[in-house]
């Protein structure tokens, strides 16, 4: 089931966990934000019919387990699993109440880590979404090498949908951020374009993150983009708000989303819409 080229494209949707949760508290959601994001999720699914697949930040669930992790005990990452599966629950209950066909996905027993990197068992996946069926995904613990547990960071989760479709997938990251930021956390500029080959240059951009955070925030996310953007797909960085009346605009083509839209889009070309030269970034090189 490839993306057809005549709809847009496979959208993976993240929600990042700053958007429902603080990640210093335990294990607790602000319902009414996950009630929101649900309701939009749901018309977006109307929109695209097994041609999306959500992924939720790990957030007050992921982040704390993470954190308290022993790392001289290849098993001990095992916790993550039941915390990152109870916040899919509590997503698929919300997303339900929508009479959306919501499915979670604990990613342990369909991916895992060899020697070179992610494999993964696409084909329920795609049994499901050809059903309707909208999977809600989320970073897991994997089985690696050995046997021993390694982490899957939400962030990283698209690569299985960059993996899994030949043609282009669009994969849209919400946080609590407009994009990526330039000249630290007072800047006023986000990057509008990114190329994968200016990583470095927007590196020097990147500020430490918080002590609770186990996925090194916005670093964790340009690494994993620029990673699928090298394989085609279409990245977007923007800020998530539960207020809006709709999240349709991101099946659309960008050059037709609204001007106030801000957004980080990392991709390999630019989209031609994009004027200001300040904003781009095209390669290494035309970093002063
Ligand atoms: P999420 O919950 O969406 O995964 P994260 O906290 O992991 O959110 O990542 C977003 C955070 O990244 C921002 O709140 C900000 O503190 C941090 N960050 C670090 N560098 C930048 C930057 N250059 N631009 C924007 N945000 C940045
Ligand atoms: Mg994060």
């Amino acid at each position: 089931m490839d993306p057809d080229k005549s709809q847009s494209p496979f959208l993976v949707l993240k929600i990042g966990g700053s958007l429902f949760s603080r990640k210093g508290h335990k294990r607790r959601v602000n319902q009414r934000a996950i009630s929101a994001y649900a309701r939009l999720i749901a018309d977006l699914a109307l929109a695209a019919p097994g041609r999306l697949a959500l992924i939720s930040g790990g957030g007050s669930f992921g982040h704390p387990v993470a954190k308290s992790l022993d790392p001289s005990d290849p098993f001990g990452a095992l916790p993550l699993t039941e915390a990152n599966f109870a916040l899919k629950w509590i997503w698929t209950v919300a997303l339900r109440k929508e009479k959306v066909l919501a499915v979670p996905f604990q990613l342990m027993s369909i991916c895992a880590f060899n020697l070179e990197g992610l494999v993964f068992q696409s084909e329920v996946l795609r049994l499901a979404m050809e059903a309707g069926i909208l999977p809600v995904l989320s970073g897991d613990c994997l089985i690696g090498p050995s046997g021993t547990l390694t982490i899957l960071p939400s962030d990283k989760v698209p690569e299985i949908f960059v993996s899994m479709f030949s043609d282009p997938v669009r994969v849209v990251t919400l946080t609590d951020v407009p994009g990526i930021v330039k000249g630290g956390p007072r800047g006023s500029q986000t990057y509008r374009y990114i190329h994968p080959d200016a990583r470095e240059a927007v590196y020097q951009d990147i500020w430490e993150g918080s002590a609770w955070d186990a996925t090194r925030s916005m670093g964790g996310k340009l690494d994993a983009l620029i990673e699928f953007a090298r394989r085609d797909a279409e990245c977007f960085i923007l800020k998530g708000n539960m207020n809006l009346p709709s999240l349709r605009f991101l099946l659309e083509s960008v050059d037709k989303w609204s001007s106030e839209i801000l957004y980080t889009r990392i991709a390999l070309a630019d989209s031609p819409q994009v004027t200001n030269q300040e904003d781009r970034v095209s390669t290494a090189s035309n970093i002063g």
